[in-house]
């Protein structure tokens, strides 16, 4: 307990994702029945449907694999921006159900992340003395509301920071994280994200490595689309993501 640590896994995904892109793609290109489609698709040819729908932006074909990802380690300030991403399905731990009291943490207190800008600053220490007194104030509030799980839980957290950490299952199609990957890897992303993101790509680029070959933030296919807040550092990035 105490200082939290990112983690990141693949839980599960559609098996074999970039032939079932390619069914979708050979269905829409070429005269295919079905039963052409159940006897697969050539690894060869699932590289070039994959690379004709991409170049074309069509999406739909995309959509029919998902991805299963598990993440601990993160603030509730980083699964705050994950869950503004509304084409997915999320499963996160619940704060009124497992309760934060210094009794179930080992003799120390509630997990938080700590801003490496906090660490830098030389101010680790006095965060630390700050997330101790705010489990104070929680235990003495939840003692005050009756001690009663769950629902002296529900208000007792009203006292607990972004900090906090948790957890959370997420789900994503593959045309979803190709957005999420454009928004959430670039520079412009919070650093907290942006980790959890990148963490993300190197996963699913083992598991579909044709499919997220070009993935990253916008400036990895493209002109930067940040416009006047660019961070100037597109060669880098595409340099950075393309290799990974
Ligand atoms: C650098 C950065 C700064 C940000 N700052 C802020 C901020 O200050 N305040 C704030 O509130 N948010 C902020 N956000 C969050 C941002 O506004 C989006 O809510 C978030 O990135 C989710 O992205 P999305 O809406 O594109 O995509 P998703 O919800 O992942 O949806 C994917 C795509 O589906 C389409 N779509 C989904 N739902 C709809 C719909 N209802 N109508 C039409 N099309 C839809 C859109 O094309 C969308 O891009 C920020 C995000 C970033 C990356």
């Amino acid at each position: 307990m105490g200082q939290a640590r990112l983690h990141v896994e693949l839980l599960r995904h559609t098996p074999r994702p970039e032939e079932v892109v390619a069914m979708g793609a050979k269905l829409c290109y070429s005269p295919a029945n079905i039963d052409d489609l159940k006897a697969g698709i050539e690894s060869k040819d699932q590289s070039a449907f994959v690379d004709k729908l991409v170049s074309m932006g069509h999406m739909s074909p995309v959509e029919h694999v998902t991805f299963t990802f598990g993440v601990e380690g993160i603030s509730r300030a980083c699964s705050h921006q994950i869950v503004r991403h509304r084409v997915a399905s999320y499963s996160q731990q619940s704060q009124r159900y497992v309760g934060e009291q210094t009794s179930k943490h080992e003799g120390t207190i509630f997990e938080y992340v700590i801003p490496p800008t906090v660490v830098d600053a030389g101010r680790a220490e006095w965060f630390e003395e700050k997330m101790k007194m705010i489990q104070e104030w929680y235990d003495e509030l939840n003692t005050a509301l009756g001690d009663a799980g769950e629902k002296s839980q529900e208000d007792a957290r009203f006292l607990l920071p972004n900090a906090a950490e948790t957890k959370i299952v997420i789900t994503m199609n593959a045309r979803e994280l190709l957005h999420f990957f454009r928004v959430r890897c670039c520079n412009r992303a919070q650093w907290e994200i942006r980790a959890m993101a990148e963490q993300m790509l190197l996963k699913v680029k083992e598991a579909a490595p044709k499919l997220f070959v070009n993935a990253g933030p916008g400036c990895v296919t493209g002109k930067c689309p940040e416009g006047k807040m660019t961070c100037g550092k597109s060669e880098e990035m595409r340099e950075k993501f393309l290799n990974m």
